[in-house]
């Protein structure tokens, strides 16, 4: 059998624990077997990135940025108890953190669905995907604890020395608190033109929503920024026959409730925290949710939605069996694939995707699983495959299908 081959260099990301032995075997079963591939290759487990003082992870950032497409396999963000445990330098920052602060990209997750995996809202049929704007806000504010009377205001000094702004926030008689946030214009048109890119990409109808009858001036010209990018883009959305609608976030969520799903729900910082484990929960299971970083010019970068799975590697290194999923991750592959084979314009590299995927679905649907999904399909199963075991049924129905 001869291999695909793919026109282009995909970015390759390898990371710990549980997740590294997992990408390991499917490079080594699902990938190298059936594709030419030309990955460029990083090492951002923990250690490496403390040899080399965090470079690793910036250097594969930028060549995201040259290539246009990456996978990644789930990272440690190390803790203090992880300083310890890896013998690190330092804490180094969230690899993910970096590399969406160098791509200036949005996030999107998106569950994978079975038939025999009810998600726990009748309505939902297909996946609703949520895109958050991970920039400002909540997780960039400022607060006070007021412990006596006294006014609290809020002050713009513009740069060009013109006259500051005041305005009074609550003039406190007793006890209270105070919270300051902002965001900024370029990053809420980032955001929007990242989910524009995404919707377009994905076929599906953009929903966005905030508070605007409320907050009048903040919420309002998130609405404001992002109605105006998307009217440039009316044209691609005709063509492409999906639609955006703005609402008011109260309705979304009333919305969301009854519909069948197969739309991008953009979620403004907090919002997007909140709904993501929501929609997540929903929907199954973490090892069935996939991830992708989309910057405004078009680059992507897919991975699991999930963490190292620490819990699992240690029972790995005693020698004991594991039942780790690896969907997400297998979908972080096809995601980057099929993403290559549509810009490198490669039917056969997108075909190959959808193969790989339809193997593992027809896996699960027909009652090989691993543990992690046995009690949420219908009906309940007790026998379960391995980490390994599991990868080896899809490589034997892939092979099947080629
Ligand atoms: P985790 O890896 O997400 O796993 C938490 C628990 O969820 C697991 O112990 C397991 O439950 C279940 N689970 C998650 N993924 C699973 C899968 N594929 N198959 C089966 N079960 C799965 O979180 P963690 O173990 O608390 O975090 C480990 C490390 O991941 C941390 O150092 C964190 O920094 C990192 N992390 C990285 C990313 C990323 O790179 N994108 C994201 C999140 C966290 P049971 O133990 O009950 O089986
Ligand atoms: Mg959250």
């Amino acid at each position: 059998m001869s291999k695909i081959k793919v026109a282009k260099p995909i970015v390759e990301m390898d990371g710990d624990e549980m997740t590294r032995i997992i990408w390991a075997m499917i490079k080594e079963k699902l990938i190298k077997p059936f594709l030419e591939v030309d990955l460029k290759y990083f090492d951002l487990s923990v250690k490496h990135r403390d040899e080399t003082d965090d470079n690793v992870t910036v250097d594969a950032a930028e060549a995201i940025k040259e290539y246009g497409v990456g996978v990644k396999c789930a990272t440690i963000t190390p803790d203090a108890e992880r300083v310890t445990e890896y013998k690190l330098k330092k804490a180094w920052p969230s690899p993910n953190g970096t590399i969406r602060g160098i791509l200036d990209g949005t996030v999107f997750r998106k569950p994978i669905m079975t038939k025999n995996i009810l998600p726990a809202v009748r309505s939902w049929k297909k996946p609703i995907i949520i895109g958050r704007h991970a920039y400002g806000d909540l997780y960039k504010c400022q607060e006070y604890i007021v412990t006596k009377p006294g006014k609290a205001e809020m002050v713009f000094i513009p740069a060009d020395g013109s006259g500051a702004a005041h305005l009074v926030l609550k003039d406190f008689t007793g006890p209270g608190v105070i919270l300051g946030m902002y965001n900024t214009d370029k990053s809420i048109r980032s955001f929007a033109k990242a989910c524009i890119n995404y919707a377009l990409s994905e076929k599906v109808n953009l929903w966005f929503g905030a508070k605007d009858t409320i907050s009048k001036k903040y919420h309002a010209h998130f609405k404001d920024v992002f109605s105006a990018e998307i009217a440039k883009y009316k044209e691609e959305f005709d063509k492409a026959g999906i639609i955006y609608r703005y609402m008011l976030i109260d309705d979304a969520v009333a919305q969301i409730m009854k519909h069948e799903g197969g739309i991008l729900w953009a979620c403004r910082n907090y919002d997007g925290d909140v709904f993501s484990d929501m929609i997540a929960s929903g929907f199954g299971s973490l090892g069935m949710m996939t991830s992708v970083l989309v910057s405004p010019d078009g680059k992507f970068e897919y991975e699991a939605a999930h963490g190292t799975v620490r819990r699992h590697y240690y029972e790995h290194l005693k020698g004991n069996k594991t039942s780790t999923n690896s969907v997400a991750s297998i979908f972080a592959w096809t995601g980057a694939l099929r993403k290559r084979g549509e810009l490198d314009d490669t039917p056969e590299v997108m075909k190959f995707a959808d193969r790989v995927e339809s193997s593992v679905i027809a896996c699960i649907e027909s009652g090989i699983m691993t543990k992690d999904l046995t009690s949420l399909v219908t009906p309940p199963l007790s026998n379960y495959e391995t980490t390994e075991g599991f990868i080896d049924q899809v490589a034997k129905r892939l092979e099947k299908t080629l």
